[in-house]
């Protein structure tokens, strides 16, 4: 497969996109970034590169690092997160308060903000010291030791940050909580600011579409745990538009608010795309297409 070829007729048909969408304003640190950036990069299982564009440049990976967080707390404490987080799309928006009050605190998937508190608190339980040995986590996995949090940007969110601490409080409430909820918000907003370039993301999250063995061969989660987050980025990875994107790209994925999408074909590729420009539903616009012209060009999806 010309995959140089194929990311290059996709960035040349991407220039010719009307420019839709709107940078992210509900954190102030972000609303500021160029909105015309773009850029892919693919990385194949064997270990080879392309990019195309801006994929060097760092951006806020945001919502995307909540499957981070999930992976790392799922291979601490295994099927018993369940207990407190649900495996359902939720066809509401990710900051939803209202599906948390009917489901009584136990919220419906660990991609929405509700559940990625409830898994942030998780990690602040288990771990000494919970957002050094996050990012450290990160670096291993992603085999980068210069991944890191942006200061600015976390403390940008935690300053505007009313409805995620209005989300702990209520889960606080039904006792889905057990840390302090100022001490879960920091864990939050911190690893919300976690930035990567497009090939950061693609080699950090390698090890989804390897049966879950990192490019420097360390088992992070086995065979079957690695089938069950694959699915969950599949069913609830873009927000309440997860439907979308598997119709439009047909392979697990996850968006974020900074304009970032990471998706994999497993035993095959991981991509990651950065367009900051977002559609109504908070996915990025030319991402999303994008992605969805390389699995129409290359025929390579999960269905
Ligand atoms: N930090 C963002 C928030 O909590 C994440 C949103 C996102 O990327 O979905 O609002």
């Amino acid at each position: 497969m010309d995959y140089l070829t194929i990311l290059e007729d996709i960035y040349k048909e991407s220039q010719g996109q009307p420019k839709i969408g709107l940078v992210s304003t509900s954190i102030p640190e972000l609303s500021i970034i160029n909105p015309d950036k773009f850029g892919i990069h693919l990385l194949t299982m064997n270990g080879q590169d392309f990019s195309i564009g801006d994929a060097s440049e760092k951006f806020s990976i945001q919502s995307v690092s909540k499957v981070l967080s999930l992976t790392l707390a799922f291979s601490i404490v295994g099927e018993k997160i369940w207990e407190r987080v649900g495996v359902e799309p939720s066809g509401n928006p990710f900051n939803s308060l209202v599906q948390l009050e009917y489901e009584k605190g136990i919220p419906r998937n660990p991609f929405i903000n509700a559940g990625a508190l409830v898994i942030a608190d998780v990690l602040i339980s288990e771990l000494k010291n919970p957002k050094q040995d996050f990012i450290e986590f990160i670096r291993e996995v992603s085999g980068n030791p210069t991944i890191d949090f942006n200061p600015e940007v976390a403390n940008s969110e935690k300053n505007a940050g009313f409805r995620n601490a209005a989300l702990a409080n209520f889960l606080k409430s039904f006792g889905n909580i057990k840390n302090d909820i100022n001490e879960v918000l920091d864990f939050y907003f911190y690893q919300c600011s976690i930035e990567m370039t497009c090939k950061e993301l693609a080699h950090a999250f390698y090890f989804f579409a390897n049966e879950g063995k990192t490019e420097a061969g360390k088992q992070v989660l086995n065979t079957s745990q690695v089938k069950r987050l694959n699915a969950l980025m599949q069913t609830c990875g873009f927000y309440d538009e997860s439907g979308e994107f598997t119709y439009r790209v047909g392979l697990p994925g996850k968006s974020g608010i900074g304009g970032g999408i990471v998706a994999l074909y497993p035993k095959n590729f991981v991509v990651a795309s950065w367009s900051p420009r977002l559609n109504e539903k908070g996915n990025s616009e030319l991402g999303m297409f994008a992605l969805e012209q390389l699995t129409t060009k290359t025929g390579m999806s999960i269905f």
